[in-house]
């Protein structure tokens, strides 16, 4: 089946939106093995949204839609797709039911009444199936017309990802007798290229399973993806094809399915039981937002402490007076001294800290935008690494604070896995 994403919204044209639906929706359609080869975002106009509904069904048989389906007059999508169909609009009980809920339940006063126009969102082309939507008002829906069919889908992603997750994905599978399964294999310290140069006869060998390169910002990740007759099948294809990758890049693989290097940390501390606790210059808290960012982190992270005055690392974190003197803020020995200090004063069981020049300003010769240090303190591992984050292009800032960021998580993972 050939699929294409339109998604509905002037706020996505001007740029004031991120369009982030498309992004879930083209992963969401290509795990389920559906080729996505358009995209295409259009205003809330009539006429420019008929035009692009008749161009993309010329194209594709499904056309996977988001945004317009709420109560107000320019919310069109709905009716675009019944008038494209040749169908009429038909109140649907269950969804009107749904509505009056919503309003009895969360609105006070006089806004428990829902007004005219919200009754627009029960109604839907004539055999249509209907998603409901727990997580806001407007249902979404599926038209179709011998192979051509169109999903409509709410436009807030809290409302459209569970949707598209837990009933459009199934009901586009459905009558698919296979079922695919992958495995994503996360790799930091290795750029996407090396990693191809390494598997590139291996993964050109094969076509079940597939494995795909995904690059992120500082790191990447390998999908794995198995087609077979049931899930257990699927699971055994896939497990020597991830044997072997581990046997070839093992070192630099830090989780299989665990999404990200906060998230493989927290686990890895949970597991070792282990405490962390934190000392950030350059990258202002970024380290702690992102491990307290995972559920349960309160079990691992004891502290963090955000000290870019000299005063702040001399009073709270011990760093010595002569150190920043002679060697100043951003160094090995300030870096080292930072992250004993967090580690005695919090009692964590390792210690970490990063310090550097984020830019643009603030470089020298000796100590460039994009020099910084991370320290490690640890029973299991202490040491200091000198990195240099810049690439030379122009604002780097959130670059260089990330890719520290990105390093200071892998550092903590690499001192718990020595425990
Ligand atoms: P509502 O019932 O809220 O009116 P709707 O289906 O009419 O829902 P829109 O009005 O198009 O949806 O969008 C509502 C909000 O959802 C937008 O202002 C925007 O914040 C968010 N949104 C819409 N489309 C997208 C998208 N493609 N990606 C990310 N966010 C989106």
């Amino acid at each position: 089946m050939n699929a294409e994403i339109i998604c509905v919204g002037t706020e996505l044209l001007l740029g004031d939106v991120v369009n982030t639906n498309a992004v879930h929706i083209a992963k969401g359609l290509a795990a389920a093995g559906i080729n996505v080869y358009y995209q295409s975002v259009v205003g809330d106009n009539p006429q420019r949204l008929k035009d692009s509904i008749r161009l993309a069904f010329k194209r594709s048989d499904l056309i996977v839609m988001t945004g317009g389906l709420g109560p107000t007059y320019d919310d069109l999508t709905k009716e675009t797709v019944a008038e494209y169909f040749g169908r009429k609009m038909k109140l649907h009980q269950p969804s009107l039911d749904h509505l009056n809920e919503v309003f009895n339940k969360f609105y006070s006063g006089q806004y428990k009444k829902m007004t005219e126009n919200n009754v627009k969102q029960a109604y839907m082309p004539r055999g249509a199936v209907v998603f409901d939507n727990k997580n806001g008002t407007a249902p979404g829906l599926a038209v179709t017309d011998g192979n051509k069919t169109a999903v409509l889908m709410p436009g807030p992603p809290r409302e459209m990802v569970p949707m598209f997750d837990n009933q459009v994905l199934p009901y586009l599978s459905r009558d698919s007798k296979k079922v695919l399964v992958s495995k994503n294999i996360y790799i930091f310290g290795m750029g996407e290229s090396a990693v191809e140069d390494m598997l590139h006869d291996y993964m050109l060998s094969m076509d079940n399973p597939t494995i795909a390169p995904y690059a992120r910002t500082g790191e990447m990740y390998l999908r794995v993806t198995a087609s077979a007759d049931n899930k257990g099948q699927a699971e055994e294809m896939l497990s020597p094809v991830v044997d072997k990758i581990q046997n070839l890049i093992g070192d630099y693989i830090y989780g299989i399915d665990v999404g990200n290097l906060e998230t493989a940390v927290v686990r890895k501390l949970k597991e070792k039981n282990l405490m962390v606790g934190t000392a950030e210059s350059c990258t202002g808290g970024w380290v702690s937002k992102q491990i307290t960012g995972v559920e349960g982190s309160s079990e691992v992270f004891g502290c963090g402490v955000c000290a870019y005055a000299n005063e702040t690392k001399i009073k709270v974190l011990g760093v010595k007076k002569e150190t920043l003197a002679q060697f100043g803020a951003v160094s090995f020995e300030t870096a080292r001294e930072m992250a004993a200090g967090i580690r005695k004063i919090s009692g964590a069981d390792i210690g970490i800290s990063v310090t550097g020049i984020a830019g643009p300003g603030g470089g020298t010769e000796q100590k460039p935008v994009g020099l910084v240090y991370i320290g490690i303190d640890s029973k299991s591992l202490t040491e200091t690494l000198e990195l240099t984050l810049s690439r030379g292009y122009q604002n780097e800032r959130d670059h260089i604070r990330y890719t520290a960021t990105l390093r200071a998580l892998h550092s903590i993972l690499r001192a718990a896995n020595a425990f």
